[in-house]
């Protein structure tokens, strides 16, 4: 999964749900990293909130504290070990509180990170969370627990994941779980293991419940959404061999997309993260085709030039990138479109940086995540190649791509002033509380004026001005959605 981070207000919160009154211990769950972590954060609470669980946000009166961490990069494992020193000073008031990681990171490190981080009692993997019932039990009978066994089954598609710190409108589904494809930078295949997709049917009784609570808009999750593939099985006898009754009783991304638009036509539908290798066309023709799947695609390059993306694994060239975004730009020409790009990744030439730049100049994307090269042991990056590209070269590189980002953004957000478009209300305007914010299909931030509208309404705005980030503007009327 490229990453889709959540935004950086949320990254190590601890959000909480509607406690239930039978339940007495305190579970305190802090998550990092990207979407796919946030949600995973939702089965487990509600998998504890079977074993008597009610979230605090309040650390200190914690029986049970979980981290759920990412590896990505070398940074955002930091940040957990910070976090984990923090817990010393709080068990040293509190004995009998229990300290467990979840996520990448525990997965990579596994029983390491009980010999590496004192205070950590159990340590459990992104496939492991069914079996949290009987580690707790472990650990509160003083034994410390691991499990990181990944599957190859798990979708946890029988868990209804409840919301943590939810606004009631928008919700994650995760559709897909692990990644076949292997990204020579990349952790995600060792921590969350191969790909498996879940039955369309469980994704579709979890958005009919969420559509029953009154949420407006869905994502679907995965790490790579184009490869989300479901055989439905169906009685043998009816099908002469395995690869027709696969044919017959397959549903692919596209398909699965058409079932949801078609169940919800009200309901708003997102979709994160898709991949250039494994995209086709017929998803952009079935986004074209039901008004409520938001025109905006998340389509992470890592880099423009060829020779880098052969070196990183990715199983496509520039040319075939750019092939796409015009198949994009032809079917949707108002398709939003952001990036992931890897700057400074080892042996990158100047050349190759221009090419990045090229690249970038030939799509402007509406907004990325652009990060430096992070070598993660264990990828095949780290075995097989030197991280050879200073530091500060990689700064430099990086500033000049963010940079190039920002100029895009303003072109993509002045590209709306003057228009009408159609804003999900999610919150209160960071900025000033007598504004409502929400996003447009394409995913800009809109901002304007309260009035007499509410979270959760879908409101046409006129757009009268804009930042490089924001569009500014006036709502003229409820949608027809609304
Ligand atoms: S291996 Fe590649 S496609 Fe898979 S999650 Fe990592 S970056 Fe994404």
């Amino acid at each position: 999964m490229e990453e889709k981070i959540i935004d950086e207000k949320k990254q190590g919160q601890a959000l909480t749900l509607e406690p239930k009154e039978e339940n007495s211990r305190k579970l305190y769950i802090e998550s990092y990293g990207c979407q796919m972590n946030f949600s995973d954060s939702e089965i487990v609470a509600s998998i504890l909130a079977d074993e008597g669980f009610n979230t605090t946000n309040k650390l200190e009166d914690a029986d049970l504290v979980l981290v759920n961490t990412c590896s990505i990069r070398d940074k955002a494992e930091q940040s957990v070990r910070k976090r984990l020193e923090k817990y010393n000073a709080v068990k040293r008031k509190n004995p009998k509180m229990k300290v467990g990681v979840l996520g990448c990171m525990a997965e990579r490190l596994k029983d390491k990170f009980l010999d590496e981080e004192k205070i950590v009692d159990m340590v459990v993997g992104p496939d492991a969370y069914k079996d949290l019932p009987n580690l707790v039990k472990e650990i509160e009978a003083g034994r410390d627990a691991v499990n990181v066994i990944l599957s190859k089954e798990e979708t946890y598609g029988d868990i209804s994941p409840v919301r943590l710190g939810t606004n009631g409108i928008n919700a994650l589904v995760s559709i897909t779980r692990g990644c076949d494809n292997m990204c020579t930078f990349c952790v995600v295949p060792f921590t969350r293991g191969r790909e498996r997709s879940r039955d369309p049917q469980s994704i579709l009784s979890e958005i009919q419940d969420l559509a029953e609570k009154g949420y407006k808009e869905v994502t679907l999750l995965g790490q790579n959404v184009d490869s989300y593939l479901w055989y439905g099985g169906g009685l043998k006898k009816e099908f002469k061999n395995a690869s027709e009754m696969q044919k017959a009783t397959a549903t692919n991304f596209s398909q699965l997309l058409s079932l949801v638009a078609e169940a919800h036509p009200k309901m708003r539908i997102r979709f994160s993260t898709s991949n250039p290798q494994d995209m086709t066309l017929d998803v952009i023709h079935t986004m074209a085709k039901y008004p409520n799947i938001c025109n905006h695609i998340h389509l992470p390059v890592q880099s423009g030039s060829t020779r880098i993306l052969k070196e990183m694994n990715r199983q496509h060239t520039r040319e075939e990138y750019i092939q796409l975004i015009d198949a994009v730009r032809e079917i949707i020409p108002d398709c939003g479109i952001s990036q992931d790009i890897i700057t400074g990744f080892p042996t990158e030439t100047d050349e190759d940086h221009r090419d990045t730049l090229s690249l970038m100049e030939y799509v402007k994307y509406d907004f990325g995540y652009m990060f430096k090269y992070s070598e993660r042991p264990g990828t095949m990056a780290a075995r097989k190649l030197e991280d050879d590209i200073p530091e500060a070269i990689k700064k430099q590189r990086l500033t000049e791509i963010v940079d190039l980002q920002l100029e895009h953004s303003a072109y993509r957000t002045h590209q709306f002033v003057g228009k009408t478009v159609e804003v999900l209300i999610e919150k209160e305007s960071k900025k000033s509380d007598a504004h409502w914010s929400g996003r447009n299909p394409q995913s800009t931030v809109t901002v304007f004026p309260k009035e007499h509208y509410r979270p959760g309404d879908f409101v046409l705005v006129q757009v009268e001005d804009c930042t490089g980030a924001t569009l500014i503007g006036n709502a003229i009327g409820f949608s027809e959605n609304n």
